[in-house]
């Protein structure tokens, strides 16, 4: 901010300062956080979410901030909170800064510490959920209760929100707010959360930012083959079974061809712009590498892609069965999901038809506007070094059930790692952990943000 400008603003603390305490509590929340076990299972089965849906409830109530608590089904809670004191520019669209409470299940042997226990240890937060993502549910709780005990008003309203199930696709967390309790959802015009914001270090003084702005598709197609049942022992050429692996060893075997998006060109360029080489897309992987493990992620998300996951037919070594069925893990780039399935339509032939068992299509939003610079700038208040830069993400978020209300979804969780931090690693991995430093820079940083979003 030049000096013009603050003579013509007149807030009471300058923007440009943190508000007292932004990142006081974030250590503590997290660990507490995790201290709740939401173990996430799948197929509707999970642990805790109701628990710890109450205790965020319970420190937003400390702070006046009230909470709405919504339940799918018995124990799988969301909560949706509209933040908007005095002081608040109520003309603005509220932003929506979102988080999921659940967790992917942790199997206590293969690690280190217990975790559900939330410890501390060598500078570190540790137990499941540390990266995903109650590291980001305890920033934006940290903040909001320091900005009010200060008095401090975000510049547009807030609504917070925390659900339930992302874990196993959000039909019973963010999917459930959208179809049965829009008008608690919707109305944001723009929206943060996982996965996106942390760093990755390229020079001692240049660290890129990565923010998500697209998400891969999830087509999970079943193939059907439907034949002429028999005797094992006969002749047959109607065999379902041989029609359904034909089809599924021509698709695990297809190679899919490059398709770049827009934020994956940026980040690209920016990647090769950073590391001083030129990229093409021949030998792009290898470049990929040298970031390290986020190489996997962006790796993944070049193109559309079709892997085979279960197969499933018969009941009798000599009886051949009526039908085969197959599953395939279907995931396509931003606007590539035409293709894909003209490709699999192709590949399955006249005799395998398909059928969508989930389809979440891809979701993608520019890197441009008022939000990303406020991103840039709280970016490079706390690290000089920091530039951010877009990405385009090969799994799934909350984000696709808020895109469908119109809502722009940045991946926005800001954390300033160690540059030997295999952090991409860490999500859904063993021994996940976060350094207490970057959740405290992570916090400074959402605070400065909700002064400028
Ligand atoms: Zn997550």
């Amino acid at each position: 901010m030049d000096a013009a400008a603050t003579q013509q603003t007149e807030p009471v603390t300058p923007p440009e300062a943190v508000t007292e305490g932004a990142d006081r509590e974030v250590v503590d929340l997290c660990s507490k956080l995790i201290r709740f076990d939401t173990s996430n299972y799948g197929n509707g089965k999970s642990n805790g979410e109701r628990e710890a849906t109450e205790y965020v409830a319970g420190l937003l109530d400390e702070v006046g901030i009230e909470s709405t608590l919504v339940e799918s089904e018995k124990g799988r809670t969301s909560l949706v909170a509209d933040w908007a004191p005095e002081g608040v520019d109520t003309s603005l669209p509220p932003l929506m800064v979102h988080g999921h409470l659940d967790v992917v299940p942790a199997q206590a042997e293969d690690w280190q510490v217990d975790p559900f226990a939330g410890e501390i240890r060598d500078g570190c937060v540790w137990g499941r959920g540390a990266v995903d993502m109650k590291d980001f549910d305890a920033m934006v709780l940290s903040v909001v209760r320091a900005r009010v005990r200060a008095g401090r008003a975000p510049r547009r309203p807030v609504k917070l929100v925390f659900t339930a199930d992302e874990e196993a696709g959000g039909d019973l967390g963010a999917f459930f707010l959208i179809n049965q309790h829009r008008d608690l959802v919707a109305g944001c015009s723009e929206a943060i959360g996982e996965v996106g914001g942390f760093s990755l270090t390229i020079r001692d003084d240049l660290r890129l930012y990565v923010v998500q702005t697209a998400e891969k598709g999830m087509a999970w197609l079943n193939l059907i083959a439907d034949g002429t049942a028999g005797h094992g022992s006969m002749r047959n050429d109607d065999n379902a079974v041989t029609e359904l692996a034909a089809a599924v060893a021509r698709i695990g075997a297809y190679e899919w061809p490059y398709r770049i998006t827009s934020a994956q060109q940026a980040f690209l360029d920016a990647v090769s712009e950073a590391l001083g080489v030129e990229l093409s897309t021949d030998d792009v992987e290898e470049t990929l590498a040298r970031l390290g493990s986020i190489s996997r992620m962006v790796g993944a998300t070049m193109a559309n892609s079709a892997n085979p996951t279960m197969l499933q037919a018969g009941y009798k070594h000599n009886v051949i069965p009526g039908q085969a069925t197959a599953a395939i893990d279907g995931r396509t780039v931003p606007g590539g999901q035409q293709e894909f399935l003209d490709t699999i339509t192709e590949l399955i032939g006249d005799k395998v038809r398909y059928e969508f068992a989930v389809n979440k299509p891809a979701i993608e939003t520019e890197f441009s506007g008022a939000l990303v610079e406020a991103m840039q700038t709280c970016l490079v208040a706390e690290d000089p070094g920091a530039r951010a830069v877009p990405y385009l993400m090969s799994g799934g978020t909350d984000a696709k059930a808020w895109d469908r209300l119109g809502t722009r979804c940045f991946g926005f969780a800001p954390l300033k790692l160690p540059a030997d931090l295999d952090f991409v690693g860490m999500f859904h991995g063993v021994d996940e952990r976060v350094p207490t430093d970057s959740l405290e820079f992570g916090a400074r940083v959402l605070d400065r943000f909700l002064q400028q979003a």
